[in-house]
């Protein structure tokens, strides 16, 4: 016997489908609860667990108060992040794979943002490579960061999505833990020399520079026996609460 589908199953698919084909616009602000209520059908336990779902999706906002209400938002990826960094310190990922998958990935992200970034996102990252990077200490502080802006750049919705959501936990964790002087003006010469092949439309040198700059990381990170520390230690969540 199949359990019965919950009453607000069928009122989380319609209001989601809704607003994914954007018949409910962004910032819209839907009709009050008892309108609602009216127009669907629904109990208002049923009406209540379907917002309460959405808002966990990151497509309503529910604003409290006498004008308040849900309104149409869109999910950034900040959910996205803070669970892929669960999953990271449950099943205990270690740094060197994440080594190995920027090794693959980086440098076709960089040639490919040579190939199509339009010329605001070339000014941006080279804006970008000059700046002072600082060490976060929040997994889901997202400071203005050179390889995100580097993924939203390569024109490839798929890299860019898998690496504004991995950004914040890898390379803000991991800067934590590698952060030193030294390192840091590395960083910064290593950017620019991949901003510069990237103003110039060299795919190929955006390529190398950027497989040089991961080799360093690598390196680095093998001289300090870090290859098989966890990504995202137990500690980095107790960081959070202090
Ligand atoms: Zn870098």
């Amino acid at each position: 016997m199949r359990p019965l589908p919950r009453a607000s199953d069928a009122l989380i698919d319609h209001l989601r489908c809704q607003i994914l084909t954007r018949e409910l616009p962004l910032g819209f602000q839907l009709p009050p609860e008892a309108e609602l209520i009216e127009l669907y059908g629904a109990s208002r336990a049923a009406l209540r667990d379907a917002l309460r779902q959405l808002e966990i999706e990151g497509l309503l906002l529910m604003r409290r108060g006498r004008n308040g209400g849900a309104i149409v938002r869109y999910p950034d990826l900040t959910a996205i992040s803070r669970s892929l960094a669960s999953v990271f310190t449950i099943r205990e990922v270690p740094v060197g794979d994440y080594v190995a998958f920027s090794r693959l990935i980086e440098p076709e992200v960089a040639a490919q943002a040579a190939k199509n970034a339009t010329p605001e996102q070339r000014e941006n990252l080279t804006k970008l490579a000059e700046l002072r990077t600082q060490p976060l200490g929040r997994l889901d502080a997202v400071s203005p960061s050179f390889h995100a802006e580097l993924a939203r750049s390569s024109g490839n919705g798929i890299y860019s999505t898998l690496l504004e959501s991995l950004q914040p936990v890898l390379e803000g964790e991991l800067r934590v833990r590698v952060f030193d002087e030294g390192h840091d003006e590395r960083t910064r010469a290593d950017h620019v020399q991949i901003a510069q092949a990237i103003q110039e439309g060299d795919a190929g040198g955006a390529r190398r520079y950027m497989d040089a700059h991961v080799l360093k990381l690598e390196n680095f990170l093998n001289d300090h026996g870090m290859m098989s520390d966890p990504v995202v230690p137990p500690e980095a969540w107790t960081r959070l609460l202090r």
